[in-house]
Order: C-alpha cells, then structure tokens, then sequence
C-alpha cells in the first residue's frame, strides 16, 4: 500500500526543538521509515509555538523569526537526504518524485499567527513552497479564534482579515486547513470554498459524535466537507479517538473513526492526517513504519478500492484541486 499523510509535527518536535535528524529518528517520522513503508507523500507542519508553548520550549523569536529557521532546515534536511525525498509544490511534482522512486515532501504551516495580519506574507509563503496552512491553533489570532468547549466562543466566526486570507489563498493555491479552527470559523470558511469551488481539509480532526473533543468535526461539518470536495485526515492521537485506553491508541481505534468518518462524510473525503510526532498517546502502530499494519486492518472492513482512496487517492485528488 501506498500512504499520503496529511499532517505531522515532525519539523518542529524532532527537527528544530530535539535537533535530531530528519533522516533518520528515534520519533514517529524519519525519511528513512517514509521511504520503506510506502510514503507517497508526507506534509511536513511548521508548528509555531506561541503563548504558553513558546515559554515551555525557551522559544524567544518572533513567530516570523521561528518559521525562517524551519524553513530552512527543511530544506537543508531534503538536500541532504536527496537519494530518499524531495520536496513538491503541487500534484505533478508528486507524479514526477514517484516515477523518481522518491517521496515527496509538503512544506505545510500549522497557526496563521505568522501572518500577523498581512496578506503580503502569504504570497511570501507562497513563493517560499508552503502549500497548505491551518488558520488558527489553540489560540486567538489575527484570522480568527479556535474550537473550544463552549459554545459562546466555539461559534464565533472568521474575522475580517480572516475572510480575506482565505480567498487569497484558494486564489493562490494554499489549502485552507480548519483542524483546530472554531465552529463558526468552519461554516464561514466552508461558505467561501462553495463561492470559490476550491475544496478545503481538516487535515488532522475526527469525529465528535464517536469521541466528543472540540478539536473533532460533527456529523453536519463531516457532511459539509464532503459536499464541498473537501476531506478529512484521521488523527491518531488518543483523546480524539473512541475507545482508546490507558493513554494508548489502538489500530482498531483508527479503523473505527476512519469508518465512521466514511459513513458521514463519504469515502472520497477521507484521508489519513496521523500527528505524528505531535501526539501525546503511546502508539500500537509504533511509529510511521506501522501505517501497513493500519492498512491491513482498514482492508479487513473495507473494500481494497476505498482502503486505497483513504490511504493516499484521496489526498492525491484534493492536492490536484486545492494547489495548483
Ligand atoms: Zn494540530
């Protein structure tokens, strides 16, 4: 099987705070693992630490400042390791990498907090290869404020600056990622994808009827996304999964969202989004080297057709219509 991952930490967690190498880890991702266990395609998150989490890593830049340095290590990550990956831009750089027997690497950006309100920076971002970026994380910022377990704050809506910067990215060919977005923000962003007929992601939520965590979609967002083109990656972190015990999260737990998320948002919106690297639970896959594993359960409920849409056709379709 072939895999196309929505979302890791594994730039930020292993690469800028633990400095270890990218090629090869002691985490959950390594280039290495990408290549041998069937990587098609892996978004690589510029998480930037803010507020509390900055403080807690001793993190003094500017979230601008923070980003530069990532970005540069990634890129001095894939020159490095050019016989395993590469980088790619957009669907056909993917095509060509895998002709190439090579993974293709996604520079992706988790918290528009960067853009600190001007839209000349995501034409920067452009240019500097990020084609995909969530618009808040669990803070407020200049797009928006994100999902919370009270209803008052969870409803609040994109900002105005919000609005703009997601037109100007389904204009410029950057996803627009909801995981960690508020309710509200949900249906305004999914309004504008309908204006636009570009799809949009949640790159790294499940489901909250089976697990109720804000960070998780509902039954009518599923529907929506679906509608809209969009799709969804499955996370593998336990508090946003069903069933799961002692801080461990369970294959069978995977299958069961990944399932659930077909029945609710269609098969062709459903995709594998693992956090990994970001995920606090311990892991019965182990690390990425595990996704076949994963693989062999979802063919055990599912036909071989929809295992493989969930596995990477379908993040290969929306790719082809959200970047360009
Ligand atoms: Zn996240």
């Amino acid at each position: 099987m072939r895999f196309f991952d929505l979302h890791c930490d594994t730039l930020t967690m292993s690469g800028l705070l633990k400095k270890a190498s990218l090629r090869q880890n002691d985490g959950h991702v390594d280039f290495v693992r990408l290549q041998s266990a069937g990587a098609i395609a892996q978004c690589f998150a510029i998480w930037i630490p803010t507020h509390r989490c900055a403080q807690k890593y001793g993190i003094k830049d500017s979230p601008w400042e923070f980003y530069e340095k990532a970005k540069c290590l990634f890129q001095k990550e894939l020159q490095k390791s050019s016989d395993l990956i590469a980088p790619a831009l957009d669907i056909e750089d993917v095509q060509q990498n895998t002709k190439n027997r090579l993974v293709s690497a996604i520079l992706t950006i988790e918290d528009s907090v960067l853009l600190s309100g001007s839209l000349e920076k995501l034409e920067t971002l452009y240019r500097d290869g990020v084609r995909l970026m969530t618009l808040t994380w669990n803070y407020e910022n200049s797009l928006g404020y994100p999902n919370d377990r009270e209803e008052a704050k969870t409803s609040l809506g994109l900002k105005p600056f919000g609005k703009e910067a997601v037109l100007r990215m389904m204009d410029l060919g950057i996803a627009v990622d909801v995981s960690h977005l508020s309710d509200g923000g949900f249906y305004n962003v999914a309004e504008l994808s309908q204006k636009m007929h570009i799809p949009f992601l949640a790159s790294h939520s499940c489901a909250r009827s089976l697990c109720p965590h804000p960070r998780n979609l509902t039954d009518e967002m599923l529907h929506t996304l679906g509608n809209c083109g969009g799709i969804c990656g499955v996370n593998f972190e336990d508090s946003f999964l069903p069933g799961t015990e002692n801080h461990l999260t369970k294959i069978a737990d995977i299958v069961r969202c990944a399932c659930y998320l077909c029945d609710h948002a269609g098969i062709d919106a459903v995709a594998l989004g693992s956090d990994f690297d970001g995920i606090e639970s311990k892991l019965e896959m182990g690390g990425y080297e595990g996704l076949p594993l994963l693989a062999e359960a979802l063919n055990k409920k599912l036909p071989a057709s929809q295992v493989e849409k969930i596995c990477y056709q379908n993040a290969m379709r929306f790719f082809g219509a959200a970047i360009h």
